[in-house]
């Protein structure tokens, strides 16, 4: 039985689809203007491994994933610049074109990372009409106010806003969500937004005027587009609680009357030194970074396994290595096993109970390390195998080393002195090959090099 915890109760719920076997999930997606660092990627590797978990559970998943490309401000609320419009000024380029070089690279990095790609992309720019009938079926329904830059969502008028974060309106301070300007509430928050000075770049008629869109009514409209009014999970990072998320569900539910989404799940922080990785305290690497200083996206994929996913993680280069040297050491072992036999449900049922427990993924790495570690355990590979479809950590995926010429003409050498029996040399030059990183394996006819020591 899976349980997820459901930051709407803050408790383990047992997890029930509203269509039995089929799940929908949508996921908040990147704000293309910028690469995605390493940090929101590991938001993407928590809804990665849940879509995992529940196939592994037997259950169809659609995934919905939207991508903002119109409409976020620099604050998380209806202050400052648009960050889209902002960074194409910046490169000199269209908000288009800024937007699809950054999505671009935000899949490599899904590739990179063996992060599976959504069933649905959805773009922002491309769902403006449904974004502006969700408003006018607000505005209908009477949740509106119009103010000189916007048309507004009157958070006052709706009962339980803010249950997810279990915010108290009146327990806010004024002016520390958002700036008051002609608001009634300090929590209302702009459907859209009229243009103002400069000329934008992005911008549609609707209402009367030349506008855009806020960032919170593109989830609730795509979301109800391709996974209908009510949902299963809704998933992003927990700093969507009490603003994106907040108002996802009022606006929502105040359209629909339904409830918006059954599982709200939220992914914890990846930290540097204690602190949100941040351009001022640093952590801020993209995957290509980390490439560039000798890892491979999958130590970072594996790092991330290491935390439960609510729990936040603290990212070091250090933590990153030692990740790594868990990782390699764990593929070579695998690479090592042979199919014997069928899985081993002994430890496959143990594997299922840790990742049925709201994804408990440090458990689970845990129960593969006890199971390549124990001797008398049949049908290892297979099992592991299956495990893998969960962790998505290409555990028997064989790279293709690059042997470098140095080291090829040491096992060359050893080689050659071990066909003429002299032991004592071949044995100086396997420790020689040991000290540079790569361990030599007699093989038959020949030889087989591997990195490690
Ligand atoms: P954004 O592109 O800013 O909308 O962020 C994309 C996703 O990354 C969102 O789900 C955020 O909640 C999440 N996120 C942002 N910073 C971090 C972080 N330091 N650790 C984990 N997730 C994060
Ligand atoms: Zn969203």
């Amino acid at each position: 039985m899976l349980k997820l915890f459901n930051t709407l109760s803050r408790k383990k719920e047992t997890f029930k689809p509203i269509n039995k076997g089929d799940v929908g999930i949508y996921s908040c997606g990147p704000t293309v203007y910028w690469y995605q660092h390493i940090g929101n990627l590991r938001t993407y590797i928590f809804s990665d491994v849940l879509k995992r978990v529940l196939i592994f559970d037997g259950f169809k998943v659609k995934h919905v994933m939207n991508v903002t490309d119109v409409g976020h401000l620099t604050s998380d609320a209806d202050e400052g610049e648009d960050k889209m419009e902002k960074a194409a000024k910046k490169e000199g380029k269209s908000a288009e074109e800024i937007a699809n070089h950054y999505w671009t690279v935000f899949r490599e990095d899904f590739g990179k990372l063996n992060i599976s790609e959504p069933n649905v992309w959805c773009k922002a720019t491309e769902h403006i009409k449904e974004q502006v009938a969700l408003i006018k079926k607000l505005i209908e329904k009477g949740y509106t106010y119009e103010t000189e830059d916007g048309i507004y969502f009157d958070t006052s008028k709706l009962k339980n806003y803010g249950k997810l974060a279990r915010l108290k309106q009146e327990g806010l301070e004024a002016g520390a969500r958002t700036e008051m300007r002609d608001k009634k509430n300090k929590t209302d928050f702009a459907l859209w937004k009229f243009s103002e000075g400069e000329k934008r770049q992005q911008e549609w008629e609707a209402f009367g005027k030349m506008g855009f869109p806020g960032w919170h009514i593109e989830c609730s409209a795509m979301s109800m587009k391709y996974l209908g009014s009510s949902i299963d999970i809704h998933t992003g990072g927990i700093d969507h609680i009490p603003i994106h998320h907040t108002n996802e569900i009022a606006q929502s539910e105040a359209a629909t009357g339904k409830k918006f989404v059954n599982y709200w799940m939220h992914g914890a922080f990846l930290t540097f030194k204690g602190e949100k990785v941040s351009k001022s305290k640093g952590g801020l690497y993209t995957i290509s970074e980390l490439e560039e200083l000798g890892f491979k996206p999958m130590d970072y994929r594996y790092f991330c396994l290491t935390a439960h996913y609510r729990t936040q993680l603290d990212f070091t280069l250090d933590n990153l290595k030692n990740a790594q040297n868990s990782y390699e050491r764990l593929k070579n072992i695998v690479s090592e096993l042979k199919y014997d036999k069928k899985e081993n449900k002994k430890y496959l049922s143990e594997f299922q109970k840790a990742i049925d427990n709201d994804l408990n993924m440090p458990k689970a790495l845990g129960v593969l390390w006890k199971l390549v570690r124990d001797e008398k355990a049949e049908g290892k590979l297979a099992t592991i195998e299956k495990m893998d479809s969960v962790f998505g950590l290409k555990l028997l995926e064989r790279e293709e080393v690059e042997i470098p010429s140095e080291i090829k003409k040491i096992a060359d050498e050893r080689e050659l002195a071990r066909k003429k029996k002299d032991f004592k040399k071949s044995d100086l030059l396997r420790d020689e090959l040991r000290n540079k990183g790569w361990i030599v394996d007699d093989a038959g006819e020949g030889y087989r090099l591997k990195r490690g020591k």
